[in-house]
C-alpha cells in the first residue's frame, strides 16, 4: 500500500510531511463503522456513546485511559463466526488476543471454544467454568508442570509442536492413566501477513514442525505409535491480520496432502484439521476485513475440493480467530494532555496512557485510527502524531492521523479496535497502572478487569 497522498485543502496543506497517511476523512466528527464497535454512535450533543453511554459519564466513572468494551458486539461476533462454521466445525476463541473470567463466560455461553497457550490462561479459563473438553492448548515450551495439569483437568485438545513434547505429553498421559486428544501443529512454509503472503520450502521460526524433509510425517509416526496420545488431526496457524484467503488456500493444500500421505503409510484418515487464526481486522478505514460467512466458505471450499482431489473423507475443519472477534469490540479513552504543534512536521498530541496500554505501534509499526469524543467539532483537520507518557521517543499510539485543529487539553480522544493484543500486552513501564477494562451493554457500565492501583506495584515489590 502506497499511502503517501498530500491531501488537498486542509491546513498545511503545502507543508505536509512524507508519510504513511491518507488525506483526512471529509468529516472528521463521522465515526466509520467499520472500526468502531457495533452500538458506538454520537448522541444528540455529538459525544460518542457505546452500549447507551456517553464518553464523559465513562471517563468519569472509571477514569482513563481504559478500556471499553462491547459486551453485546462481542457475543454477536461469537455467533457470526459460531453460525458461518455451523455445527460439522469448531471455533476457537484465541484467549491470548484477550481473557478475563467475564470473557470465558461469553464464550461459553455462545458456544465458542478456546485456545490457551500459558498456565495463567488455563486456569482463568477453569476458574469461569470453560469445560476442558472445550479447551485446546497451545505453545512452543508448555512446561511439565502446565502439561500435567491440562492432563490432569482433561482438556479437549493438546496442539504438539515438537519431538521432545510428542514423548513428554505421552508420558504424562500414560502417567494420568489417559489418552490424550493431540494435534501436530505443523509449519508449512506460508508465511501471511495482511495482503501478502509468502510461500516456501522452508520455515525459519520457533513454532511447529516442518512439513519440509518429512519432519512432519516423522512426528506423526512417533504419535501415532504412543499409547498415551490420541492423534486426532493436524494444526496449521500461518500468520496474524491476514485479509488474503490465497495464504490460508496454499496452508490447506499442503495440510490435506499431509492427510493422504499420512492415510497412505498409516490407512488412517486423520477426522480433523485446524488451520489457525490470523483473521483480519479493520483498524483504519483502509482496512476491508472479511465476513465470517466469507471466511468459512472459502475454507470449506478450499478443504473440500483438495479432499475430494486426494479421494480423503473431509475432516472436520476448526479455526482459531482471536482478533477478529475481540479486536473491534473494543476502544481505549485518552484524556488529551500537553498539544506540541512542529510547524512544518506535526502536532504530538500527548495522552494519558501510551505504550504501557498498547505497545502494537511500537513492537509491530502497527496502524490505528483515532477521533475526537468528548464533542465534535468543526475545525480544519491537523495532522497528528498521538503519543504516550512514556520515557521513549518511540512511545507512539497512532503514528499519523488528522484530528480537529481546535483540539485542546482535556479533551477526550479515543482509539478504535484495541480489543485484541493490548490489554493482554500491557506492562508496567515507568510504573504505570495497567488500565481497566469495562464492559458496556445495554445502558449499563461494570468493570470486568480493574485499574492497577499504586498498591498493587507496592505489594508485589517485598522490599
Ligand atoms: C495467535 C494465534 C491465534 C490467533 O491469532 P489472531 O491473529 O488473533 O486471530 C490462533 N492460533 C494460534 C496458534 C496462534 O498462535
Amino acid at each position: 500500500m502506497s499511502r503517501s497522498a498530500h491531501p488537498a485543502g486542509p491546513r498545511h496543506a503545502d507543508v505536509l510531511p512524507e508519510g504513511h497517511y491518507s488525506a483526512p476523512a471529509a468529516d472528521l466528527n463521522a465515526l466509520d463503522e467499520k472500526v468502531w464497535s457495533r452500538t458506538v454512535t454520537r448522541d444528540a450533543d455529538g459525544a460518542l456513546t457505546v452500549g447507551g453511554i456517553t464518553v464523559a459519564r465513562l471517563a468519569e466513572g472509571f477514569g482513563t485511559p481504559a478500556y471499553f468494551l462491547d459486551e453485546s458486539d462481542f457475543r454477536a461476533r461469537c455467533r457470526a463466526w459460531a453460525d458461518a462454521f455451523g455445527p460439522d466445525a469448531d471455533v476457537f476463541y484465541a484467549g491470548k488476543a484477550f481473557l478475563s473470567r467475564a470473557v470465558v463466560r461469553w464464550l461459553t455461553e455462545e458456544g465458542l471454544n478456546l485456545d490457551v497457550c500459558s498456565g495463567g490462561e488455563l486456569t482463568t479459563a477453569l476458574d469461569a467454568g470453560m469445560p476442558a473438553e472445550r479447551i485446546a492448548f497451545h505453545g512452543n515450551n508448555k512446561t511439565v508442570a502446565e502439561i500435567e495439569r491440562a492432563v490432569a483437568a482433561g482438556v479437549g485438545r493438546i496442539v504438539l509442536d515438537s519431538f521432545q513434547e510428542i514423548v513428554r505429553v505421552a508420558h504424562i498421559a500414560q502417567r494420568h492413566g489417559v489418552r490424550q486428544r493431540v494435534q501436530i501443529r505443523v509449519t508449512v512454509g506460508v508465511e501471511a501477513h495482511t495482503h501478502e503472503f509468502i510461500a516456501t520450502a522452508h520455515e525459519d521460526q520457533k513454532f511447529g514442525i516442518a512439513l519440509a524433509d518429512g519432519q512432519a510425517a516423522e512426528a506423526v509416526r512417533r504419535a501415532l505409535s504412543l499409547d498415551g496420545l490420541d492423534l486426532i488431526g493436524v494444526h496449521s496457524h500461518i500468520g496474524s491480520q491476514i485479509f488474503d484467503m490465497a495464504g490460508f488456500e496454499v496452508s490447506a493444500r499442503r495440510v490435506v496432502q499431509l492427510l493422504a500421505e499420512i492415510r497412505d503409510e498409516h490407512g488412517v484418515e486423520l477426522p480433523e484439521i485446524d488451520l489457525g487464526g490470523g483473521l483480519g481486522i479493520a483498524y483504519t478505514s483502509d482496512d476491508d476485513p472479511r465476513e465470517p460467512h466469507e471466511i468459512a466458505k472459502a475454507l470449506s471450499d478450499i478443504v473440500t475440493r483438495e479432499c475430494e482431489a486426494a479421494k480423503l473423507r473431509t475432516p472436520r475443519i476448526s479455526v482459531e480467530p482471536g482478533r477478529a472477534i475481540v479486536g473491534p469490540t473494543a476502544f481505549t479513552l485518552y484524556e488529551v494532555g500537553t498539544i506540541k504543534p512542529l510547524e512544518g512536521l506535526r502536532t504530538y498530541v500527548s495522552v494519558d496512557g501510551g505504550m504501557s496500554d498498547n505497545i502494537r505501534t511500537a513492537l509491530y509499526d502497527a496502524e490505528y485510527s483515532v477521533a475526537l469524543v468528548s464533542r465534535t467539532s468543526d475545525a480544519e483537520p491537523m495532522l497528528v502524531r498521538v503519543v504516550g507518557k512514556h520515557c521513549e521517543s518511540g512511545d507512539i499510539v497512532v503514528k499519523d492521523a488528522f484530528l480537529p485543529a481546535d483540539l485542546a487539553p482535556g479533551d477526550l480522544i479515543a482509539v478504535p479496535a484495541t480489543g485484541a493484543y493490548c490489554r493482554s500486552m500491557a506492562s508496567n513501564y515507568n510504573h504505570a497502572l495497567r488500565p481497566p477494562v469495562v464492559a458496556v451493554r445495554d445502558g449499563e457500565a461494570r468493570v470486568i478487569v480493574r485499574r492497577e492501583t499504586e498498591e498493587d506495584l507496592l505489594r508485589l515489590d517485598v522490599g
